[in-house]
């Protein structure tokens, strides 16, 4: 089986000179891209690390961070990207978990991390800055381009891709050359990405949705990335005449819809708005519509597999519908399983499990975390639950080979014996006059198990009346369903990639009832 980059660089090596990255103040062609990558993976080769050595790096987003990822690749190495918002404490573990053999952090941090990388056996730290310098490049630079990837095997790992955290400890997902090539190659076809594409980047690279799913993207296609450290709504609204795609996480969306300058007049070009990472509203996916003409895609992964689903791209194949996450991808099997092993008829809730070349190969270091996500069949306990089909929330059938998303297992409340999926209690508080948002939770209850609880958000210059909103609910709702309280917040606790933390609330509100 071939190295990822292999892979990866087979179509933009045919057109060297075409722009692979543009900051604004710099452009990239390929070439110059896939010479970085020959330096640097000439320097790890210089080390004569045994194939399959961790390089770990919390680097800010540059052309120079996506070369080292790509070099790491080439030189057979396994890339271990860490959240830039991590604090030295946070990395302690990181680096003790994964134990890399090269570790590249930013000059400013150098200080505080060195010393901890040095005793936890890091055989080389060196350092990358966001404009692209620090000691990284000065020691590559005295390496030659000329560099032939390593030959890989089909298990050989390329990243151990640490899970968001969202539920408690990020775990590392150890995916294979294997599986990132099954994944790029099924959403380079499905997508429909081609050289002409222009990307707008604007996610972070120590996640999958900014490093996997669009950076793959574009580099299998050859197409050009408009490479941008974050969302900032000005730069973006700039840049977005040139674009024929973005991605991006819920929030994004919201921040653009915000800015009236934001319509159809600004995306001559544009021919693709995918959203994932976190459930998109269906209020913003409407008004998207409306606003710009356009529809969203959502799609729907996760750290461990790549991605699973996706709404369809040509009408062909379907409508896009608001809510749902779309089909089951080509080459990718998705059912949804009750709590009693069986998979659930359409139109049931249960969960989700996946199997297909994108699934990893386990967590690194948790062999039992492993064995418990995984079934005596061989599939994957996505820890999400969903249903085939159903109803959209204006009553429409939706078709039973589309999967929604009811919430995550950890999420699911169990009030009096019953089962309360938040979601279908956020949408209904969502869609009441003066609600920003909300997050419906479980905390402890003596009678019940758990009781249910909601934390509100209201919209700028609203005031909401719990009581109102309670009564008003239990118009709509069964009883088990209602909360027994309703809080309001400024806002909801979210991490670096826009999730709710659901946790953090639970643990907040657990003493409160
Ligand atoms: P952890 O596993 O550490 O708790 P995490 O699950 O948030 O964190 P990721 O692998 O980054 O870590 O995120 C995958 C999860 O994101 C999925 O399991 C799912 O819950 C959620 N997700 C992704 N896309 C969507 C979507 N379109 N709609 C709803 N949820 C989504
Ligand atoms: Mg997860």
């Amino acid at each position: 089986m071939a190295n990822l980059y292999s892979v990866l660089s087979k179509r933009f090596l045919e057109q060297p000179g075409h722009i692979a990255l543009d900051t604004g103040d710099q452009c990239w062609t390929y070439q110059q891209l896939h010479t970085l990558t020959g330096q640097i993976a000439s320097w790890l080769a210089a080390m004569g690390l045994p194939r399959g050595s961790r390089l770990a790096a919390q680097v800010e987003k540059s052309p120079e961070a996506l070369a080292l990822y790509l070099a790491t690749l080439r030189a057979g190495l396994t890339y271990v990207p860490l959240n830039t918002a991590y604090r030295p404490a946070e990395i302690e573990y990181f680096l003790e978990n994964s134990a890399p053999a090269v570790f590249v952090c930013d000059p400013a941090s150098f200080a505080a991390l060195d010393p901890l990388a040095r005793n936890k056996g890091v055989f080389q730290v060196v350092t990358l800055d966001a404009a692209g310098a620090g000691s990284l490049m000065d020691e590559s630079g005295k390496h030659s381009a000329d560099f032939v990837d390593v030959a890989t095997e089909d298990s050989d790992l390329a990243a151990i891709l640490y899970t968001s955290g969202t539920t408690g400890r990020s775990k590392g997902a150890m995916l294979s050359h294997r599986n990132l090539i099954a994944n790029a190659e099924t959403l380079n076809v499905y997508w429909g990405w081609t050289s002409d594409d222009v990307l707008l980047h604007m996610l972070p690279i120590f996640h999958i949705h900014g490093l996997f799913v669009a950076c793959h993207g574009a580099l299998l296609a050859g197409a050009r990335m408009v490479w941008l450290p974050k969302l900032d709504v000005d730069q973006a609204l700039q840049w977005l005449p040139e674009c024929t795609l973005m991605m991006g996480v819920p929030t994004y969306y919201v921040r653009l819809l915000a800015d009236r300058r934001f319509n159809e007049s600004i995306i001559p070009k544009m021919r693709l708005f995918v959203s994932g990472s976190a459930p998109l509203l269906l209020e913003t996916f409407e008004s998207f519509q409306r606003q710009t003409g356009h529809t969203i895609l959502e799609r729907y992964g996760m750290s461990e597999t790549g991605m699973l689903t996706s709404n369809p791209y040509l009408s062909a194949e379907g409508d896009r519908i608001g809510g749902t996450v779309g089909k089951a991808l080509p080459g990718v099997q998705v059912r949804v399983v009750g709590d009693d092993g069986q998979v659930c008829g359409v139109h049931a809730v249960g969960h989700i499990q996946v199997t297909g070349p994108n699934v990893f190969a386990g967590y690194w270091q948790m062999p039992d975390k492993t064995r418990e996500e995984f079934t005596v069949d061989g599939w994957f306990r996505t820890g999400d639950m969903g249903r085939w089909g159903g109803e959209t929330s204006e009553g429409q059938p939706i078709p039973d080979d589309y999967l929604s998303i009811v919430g995550r297992s950890k999420d699911l409340i169990i009030s009096g014996g019953y089962n309360v999926y938040p979601k279908e209690i956020e949408l209904v508080i969502d869609a009441m006059q003066g609600v920003l948002e909300s997050a419906v939770i479980g905390v402890p209850h003596p009678d019940f198990g758990e009781a249910v609880m909601a934390v509100v958000v209201a919209r700028e210059g609203h005031e909401l009346d719990d009581v109102a909103m309670i009564a008003d609910l239990k118009t709509r709702l069964a009883n088990y369903k209602i909360p027994k309280r309703i809080c309001q917040v400024p806002e909801l606790p979210r991490n670096a990639m826009g999730k709710v933390q659901k946790n953090i609330l639970r643990e907040r509100f657990a003493t409160a009832s």
